[in-house]
């Protein structure tokens, strides 16, 4: 069902009124994990001046470390309904376990995210599948494009075809680098399949100064959609404070995006 061969038209998938996929490249922005309501709110507002059209962050985090942050929970979904109502930017966020999806319902989860920890826990992908909501499917970072199509399958085999695949970087021997970010597998899996692209150069850099290229070559090589940490005081985030942008940087590179995908 992902296949371009079952399906010759380009997907595009709506999240509210935003379309991934269509001509516009979407930015989904803001912090690794939600910490407060005020962290939240700055961080929106200043994304969305930018020209970010999706909110991004995390109340369920994956972290490698059970004794680091885990993220608000509960309590990080409220403060991004409120602040995306206040805003006007739909959000996107991770879902870990299938049990928290009660929850996603309540708060009204406009996009959930599989992470790539998760992105062959076929359990949770068929019950976000029946879910209904649009998802955001990581690439799980040892799999296959292969494999990570047939994660997709997952979702669209419960009647979910509103899936955008996420190329977020890979385990290489490349140590200069947090992961290896695939532009040619994500460049191969488009040529395979009609649902929209995202690239998330965020994790694959692991260090803000490389987040600028790898944004400006995902979008060279052909993604519909990126995701990008924003943090208003990065220094002090409580997750992945190396990799996530200030808000003047990142409206340097929504300027420099926007330039680049005019020359397109
Ligand atoms: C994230 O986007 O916050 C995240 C944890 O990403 P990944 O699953 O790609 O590591
Ligand atoms: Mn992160």
């Amino acid at each position: 069902l992902a296949s371009n061969e079952w399906k010759k038209e380009p997907t595009k998938v709506s999240v509210k009124d935003v379309e991934i996929g269509g001509e516009k490249i979407v930015v989904a922005a803001g912090p690794c994990a939600v910490e407060s309501e005020e962290q939240v709110e700055t961080v929106a507002k200043a994304v969305r001046r930018a020209g970010a059209s999706l909110l991004r962050g995390g109340a369920f985090k994956p972290r490698t470390s059970p004794y680091s942050f885990q993220g608000l929970g509960e309590g990080g979904l409220k403060i991004l309904r409120k602040v995306s109502d206040e805003v006007g930017l739909p959000i996107v966020t991770e879902i870990m376990d299938a049990r928290d999806l009660p929850l996603f319902k309540q708060y009204d989860i406009d996009m959930l995210q599989i992470g790539a920890r998760n992105a062959q826990n076929f359990t949770l992908l068929k019950e976000v599948g029946k879910f209904g909501k649009p998802v955001l499917l990581k690439r799980g970072m040892a799999n296959t494009v292969e494999e990570w199509l047939q994660s997709a399958e997952y979702l669209l085999s419960e009647g979910n075809g509103n899936v955008v695949l996420c190329e977020r970087g890979i385990r290489t021997f490349e140590k200069a680098t947090r992961f290896t970010l695939d532009i040619g597998g994500m460049v191969a899996a488009k040529m395979m399949t009609h649902l929209p692209m995202c690239a998330d150069p965020s994790h694959p850099a692991g260090k803000r100064e490389l987040v600028h290229s790898l944004a400006l070559a995902s979008v060279a090589a052909g993604a519909d959609m990126l995701i990008i940490e924003v943090h208003p005081n990065p220094e002090k985030a409580l997750s992945d404070s190396e990799q996530q942008l200030t808000p003047e940087s990142f409206e340097v590179l929504m300027n420099r995006i926007k330039a680049l995908a005019n020359a397109l």
